[in-house]
């Protein structure tokens, strides 16, 4: 007889009959004989309602204060869903991050867990009672209300879980992690296992099934972590395992393609020791997230630099860029829109050579032409234009053999290979 920490997503949550559905998945865990600890997120958009109310008293609101306004949006969804529990005879309490004993330092809106002391929902537990913790938040030495920063609960549930030596299940509207965007091909997979490496690359990539901090935690602890539909638990999930459970059988286990993409090319720098850090550390002032970065040779003494990010930092980045060419003298600053990244992610292709050539050789059959290609230990990224985005997606999901059903390779995750995947409810 485990226990298993389910954490429930505010979507999940949104509404009474969706927070009945929620506790009837506890009730069946319970009933095959599981001890369950319940994480909830706040009620559907609540957070950002929240957030809304502040910007109407405050430009610039007390962190203290933003912290203890934050932490009702999942007191809301603990008592409810505590007294659903208990409407349907089983003995609920909700807690809050503090009354459940976690401990963190006081860093308002992005505080670190320190350390959780269990004894309070470990009493809970031996007398039968579900303990529904308010996932996102916890207290500080001094008694203070501290948030974890957006997306928090699942930071929360991975840490309850290591803690308790508890399997972890991440429910939420969508049934797991899929080889690509259904909405975007239409033959996606979901996959039954992914591991953790692969997860916070798509993490990285903008897919939003887990929050990358929680995958991280629960990588350092080996923690059993998966996703699956909450009210439609049946249908299966996804398994997050670690390098050595991975077994999908595949080189390449999924596609992500990440839209509005736009990409800064500075020519004719100086190339000298420091010219870098010239460009990048005023964007980095400016809070501009930089994704890839290519350098090459231009002349005899000069270098070309190129980086991609959001098309929505575009003007920000437009502004600082133009300020530090005119300071530091360039050849000339070309900004270009209309692009999108799409990456083939595999912890496999650690181990397999000939995946780029497989790659390639597809993107070249389709007549795809690529601006730009950048990669890492377990993904390779390209650049195309956004209107050949979908049909490169496609093409490279075609060419790794993504849109039959994995083959089925190790018993142990079989046991609970659930499913899990990104499809939209
Ligand atoms: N309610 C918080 C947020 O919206 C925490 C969470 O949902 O995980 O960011
Ligand atoms: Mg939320």
């Amino acid at each position: 007889m485990g226990i298993v920490v389910q954490k429930f997503g505010g979507s999940s949550v949104a509404d009474a009959q969706k927070i009945r559905d929620c506790a009837t998945h506890v009730l069946d865990a319970i009933r095959d004989g599981d001890r369950v600890v319940v994480v909830v997120s706040a009620m559907g958009d609540s957070t950002d309602d929240l957030l809304k109310l502040v910007s109407g008293v405050s430009a610039r609101p007390d962190k203290r204060e933003l912290d203890q306004l934050l932490a009702t949006g999942e007191l809301v969804s603990v008592a409810l869903v505590a007294m659903t529990l208990q409407s349907l005879g089983q003995p609920a309490r909700s807690l809050t991050g503090g009354q459940a004993g976690i401990l963190t330092d006081d860093a308002f809106g992005r505080a670190g867990i320190l350390n959780i002391d269990d004894r309070a929902l470990l009493a809970l537990l031996d007398a039968g009672i579900v303990p529904v913790v308010a996932g996102f938040q916890g207290v500080t030495a001094g008694g203070e209300v501290t948030t974890l920063g957006r997306g928090g609960s699942d930071t929360t549930a991975v840490a309850l879980a290591a803690k308790l030596g508890a399997r972890c299940e991440i429910l939420k509207d969508v049934d797991g992690v899929y080889t690509a965007d259904p909405r975007i091909v239409p033959g996606a997979q979901r996959l039954s296992t992914v591991t953790y490496d692969e997860m916070l690359e798509a993490a990285a990539l903008g897919s939003q099934v887990i929050h990358p901090r929680a995958v991280e935690l629960a990588k350092k602890f080996n923690d059993t972590l998966s996703v699956k539909h909450s009210h439609e638990p049946q249908r299966g999930g996804t398994l997050i395992v670690g390098e050595s459970g991975s077994s999908t059988g595949r080189v390449v286990s999924s596609v992500v393609l990440k839209r509005g993409v736009c990409r800064v090319s500075i020519r004719g720098l100086a190339d000298r020791a420091g010219i870098q850090s010239e460009v990048f550390q005023p964007l980095a002032m400016a809070r501009v997230p930089i994704d890839d970065i290519i350098q090459e040779e231009d002349g005899p003494g000069t270098i070309n630099l190129t980086f991609t990010l959001d098309k929505n930092d575009a003007a920000e980045a437009s502004g600082v860029v133009h300020a530090v060419a005119g300071k530091i003298g360039v050849q000339a600053v070309r900004i270009d829109g209309g692009l999108a990244t799409v990456s083939a992610v595999g912890s496999g292709m650690r181990y397999t050579p000939g995946v780029a050539a497989r790659m390639f050789a597809a993107l070249g059959d389709a007549g795809v032409r690529i601006e730009n290609i950048s990669t890492s230990e377990i993904r390779i990224s390209i650049v195309v234009a956004e209107g050949d985005a979908q049909r490169t997606t496609a093409c490279i999901h075609d060419a790794f053999g993504l849109n039959a059903p994995a083959p089925v390779t190790s018993p142990t995750i079989h046991v609970r290979a659930d499913g899990m995947g990104t499809r939209p409810a």
